[in-house]
């Protein structure tokens, strides 16, 4: 292993290698879910297309996508390309958007994402040596396990924490010397409060260094806020069930952008509505095809997230190309005023904002209007009461130049919001409830 690298070959290969690669693995993969799953041998021909068509790797397009509803087809097993006696492991997505999808692994499908985790670690500094809090939830959901195999094969410590219980999490930090934590960033934004309230400096208390925030969008701003607090460089980690997890996007030490493992992993970026592609560096939907996944390879997977491709070659020499941080999930937008808004525009406004605590959650009272209520520090409750209608006026003026709809701005005290130890809640819909 190379210093920096994991895998350096398969890391740095030449551009045409990568892409000879993807398009072998491609023809592979397609013609393996042609043979062995009926549901996409259907799907392929109502299409009219045949595993032969694949001669480029442009033609993924002549493939039907594949949505979130084929995983119910046939559910749970229906997209099983193993007999059934190969898979080994299933995990389920945590059901933020409705029924959770199942997601099977076989021996060869944990190895694969432990060895994509290595890279993800190892490129970010991470080495044998570290002590790696995992504090996502281990069970049904991807993110602790995959995290744990990835970092378990590198040789760090891992302290297996789980979610929650934060005065256990910081005596755990203390107790084994954690140098990297992984959650979400809504729980690192209160991990770090809790032990900045506690008049702790991590910097001089703790040995922490690195945290691996990711399983839900966030802003530049939310990054700075957990590196001050927790005295951190913070990388972005990207992933869904579907294509096996965690670590499918990761940041290296520039944090610009996350290398998608492109030898796994085929990326187009499509307009939402058409489905068509859109021009390198443009905004659109993320589709994925997972190259070499067994025992439910997905093709031309709809993820419904919102990014663009980075089109320019990373300063770390790898080769495998960035997207940017996610800018929203399309599933979490919603509409005031006819206004398009996505939840991540308010969280970069209001962790830009001093005097802004860490918890804030969005009401959606009607069509035409939508309330923030958020966590302010302790210290604006003093009495004052010019200076907290003059945050209250900084935030409501904030929030509109942004979204460019005037709110309703709440100031609470913190520990008013529930707090969220998984994926946080940000918006509550009156409107459907
Ligand atoms: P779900 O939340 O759909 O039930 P998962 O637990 O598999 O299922 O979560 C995957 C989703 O979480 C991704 O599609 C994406 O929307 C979000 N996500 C995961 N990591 C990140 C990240 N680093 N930045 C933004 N969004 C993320
Ligand atoms: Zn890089």
């Amino acid at each position: 292993m190379e210093a920096g690298f994991w895998n350096k070959e398969i890391e740095t290969l030449s551009e045409n290698e990568l892409r000879a690669l993807q398009l072998r693995r491609l023809q592979e993969v397609v013609r393996r879910v042609y043979e062995k799953v009926p549901h996409y041998r259907k799907k392929f021909d109502e299409a009219g297309v045949k595993p032969d068509d694949i001669k480029t790797l442009e033609d993924v397009r002549k493939l039907p996508f594949t949505t979130k509803e084929d995983l119910f087809v046939d559910y749970p097993y229906g997209l099983l390309a193993v007999p059934k006696e190969e898979v080994v492991r299933v995990h389920t997505s945590s059901g933020t958007t409705g029924k959770p999808k199942a997601i099977f692994f076989t021996k060869n499908d944990l190895e694969l994402g432990a060895e994509l985790i290595a890279r993800c670690l190892v490129m970010t500094g991470t080495t044998k040596g570290d002590v790696l809090q995992n504090s996502m939830t281990y069970g049904l959901f991807t993110g602790a396990f995959v995290m744990h195999y990835g970092a378990e094969k590198v040789g760090v410590l891992i302290v297996p924490a789980g979610p929650g219980n934060t005065e256990r999490q910081i005596e755990l930090m203390k107790t084994f010397g954690t140098t990297c934590i992984h959650m979400t960033p809504s729980y690192a934004l209160y991990v770090g409060s809790v032990i900045r309230d506690k008049g702790m400096i991590p910097e001089r208390d703790l040995k922490l260094k690195r945290a691996y925030l990711g399983a839900e969008p966030y802003s530049e701003e939310t990054r700075k806020k957990v590196e001050e607090l927790l005295g951190v460089d913070v990388y972005n980690c990207y992933g869904l069930s579907e294509m096996g997890g965690p670590g499918v996007g990761f940041e290296c030490k520039y944090k610009d952008g996350l290398h998608i493992w492109e030898d796994a992993y085929l990326v187009e970026i499509v307009n939402p509505e058409t489905g068509e592609p859109v021009e390198e560096g443009e905004i659109g939907e993320l589709v994925l095809t997972s190259l070499t996944r067994e025992a439910m390879p997905l093709i031309r997977y709809r993820t419904r997230d919102l990014t663009y491709v980075i089109p320019e070659r990373c300063s770390c020499g790898r080769t495998h190309r960035r997207i940017n941080r996610i800018l929203g999930r399309s599933d979490d937008m919603f509409i005031v005023k006819g206004v398009n808004i996505f939840p991540q525009q308010i969280e970069a406004v209001l962790m830009g904002i001093k005097g802004v605590a860490q918890n804030y959650q969005i009401v959606l009272q009607s069509y035409d209007e939508f309330i923030v209520r958020v966590e302010i520090d302790r210290e604006f409750f003093d009495g004052r009461i010019e200076r907290i209608l003059k945050l209250k006026e900084e935030i409501t003026e904030k929030i509109r130049e942004a979204v460019l709809v005037r709110p309703k701005v709440e100031l609470l005290e913190p520990g008013t919001l529930p707090v969220s130890e998984g994926k946080a809640k940000r918006v509550i819909d009156k409107r459907t409830l």
